[in-house]
């Protein structure tokens, strides 16, 4: 049984030396614990933070300690966990092959005809944090521009196509040509900037006349660009600030905010955990979108435990188009 540890707490960007592959026993199951194998483990931006020990919205990681993720994982063996070998379940689990966990801590997985993988993108926390990041947070109406950033993630790409759904005109920003042609080809928004080649302010200016609703998964630059292209009563949802995330200092502020004076916006953080009581009820309607065709997305599918470090850097990389997942064991 691998299992990967935090070797230590990164300055800056991480990279391998950050993570520490360990042999590690296959667990026992203790009262009320189940044995799983893992199946796919997920990688998210947020982890970044736990490997921080100041603040965050997560606990950080300890030194030495085991890293943990999302993950589906198949049961191997029940010690009164609730749970039959061979179901698939979802939870919180090591960066492993095999563990032990609490069966009150495991949800059984039903993704209906999807991949069980997309548990952790489109029908899992990622497509969550989209549907109430727009339908509550960020609002766009009918005829609304609404500006999505990192619109290429997994997070961001099934928050345009909602804001399209909604009825506004999306605008999605990402970091490479062959994303945005997704964002504007198969997903179906109506404009896309790559960040990377293009001027956003520029492009903003003259794709829209303005913008009244911003869904932010990076900050940085690009928001700086869009705050100051907000119309009246524009309304911005915080869903997360990738491009600052490796910064041991932040270079700088959206300092101009007297634009937000002028245009009584209202900008807004939040976390989808927030709205863990009506998760399941989110997750049938993203279930139905996606059966329907009114919602497609994508997954990056890197093969094999020992990639997983590479798999979480290449997000600060832009190397994931929708969710990048990890699949740790054939199934
Ligand atoms: P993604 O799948 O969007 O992966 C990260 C993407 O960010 C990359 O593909 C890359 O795309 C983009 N990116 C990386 N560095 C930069 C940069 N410097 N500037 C602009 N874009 C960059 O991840 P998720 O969908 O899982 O997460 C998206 C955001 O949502 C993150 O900020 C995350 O922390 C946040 N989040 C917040 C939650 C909440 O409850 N509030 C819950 C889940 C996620 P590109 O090629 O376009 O650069």
């Amino acid at each position: 049984n691998r299992r990967y540890h935090l070797a230590k707490r990164p300055e800056g960007t991480p990279d391998a030396d950050t993570f520490d592959l360990r042999e590690a026993e296959r667990p026992e199951p203790g009262p009320g614990q189940a044995l799983v194998r893992l199946l796919y483990l997920s990688v998210d931006p947020y982890m970044r933070g736990r490997m921080r020990a100041g603040e965050s919205y997560a606990e950080p990681w300890d030194v030495g300690g085991p890293l943990y993720g999302g993950a589906v994982a198949e049961v191997v063996e029940s010690n009164g966990a609730g749970f039959e070998p061979g179901e698939t379940v979802v939870g919180n689990l090591p960066w492993a092959e095999y563990a032990a966990a609490d069966g009150s801590e495991l949800t059984p997985v039903d993704t209906g005809e999807l991949p069980v993988s997309t548990a952790l993108g489109v029908l899992g926390m990622p497509g969550r944090t989209a549907y109430f990041g727009v339908r509550e947070v960020v609002e766009p109406r009918a005829g609304d521009v609404m500006v999505v950033s990192g619109a290429a993630g997994a997070v961001g790409s099934v928050a345009g196509q909602l804001g399209e759904l909604q009825g506004a005109d999306v605008v999605g920003v990402a970091g490479s040509d062959e994303k945005v042609d997704w964002l504007t080809g198969e997903l179906g928004l109506t404009a896309g900037v790559n960040y990377e080649s293009e001027d956003v302010g520029e492009r903003l200016d003259e794709l829209t006349d303005g913008v009244d609703a911003y869904y932010d998964n990076v900050g940085g630059p690009v928001t700086d660009a869009v705050f100051q292209r907000l119309n009246v009563d524009a309304r911005v949802g915080i869903c997360g600030q990738i491009a600052l995330y490796n910064e041991e200092e932040v270079p700088t502020g959206p300092r101009k905010l007297g634009k937000l004076v002028e245009t009584r916006a209202r900008v807004e953080g939040f976390l989808v955990g927030d709205f863990a009581p009506r998760f399941g009820a989110a997750t049938e309607r993203l279930g139905e979108l996606v059966a329907g065709g009114e919602l497609q997305y994508r997954e990056t599918v890197t093969e094999g435990l020992e990639n997983a470090p590479d798999a979480f850097l290449g997000l600060f990389e832009g190397e994931n188009v929708g969710k990048q997942v990890v699949e740790v064991a054939d199934h």
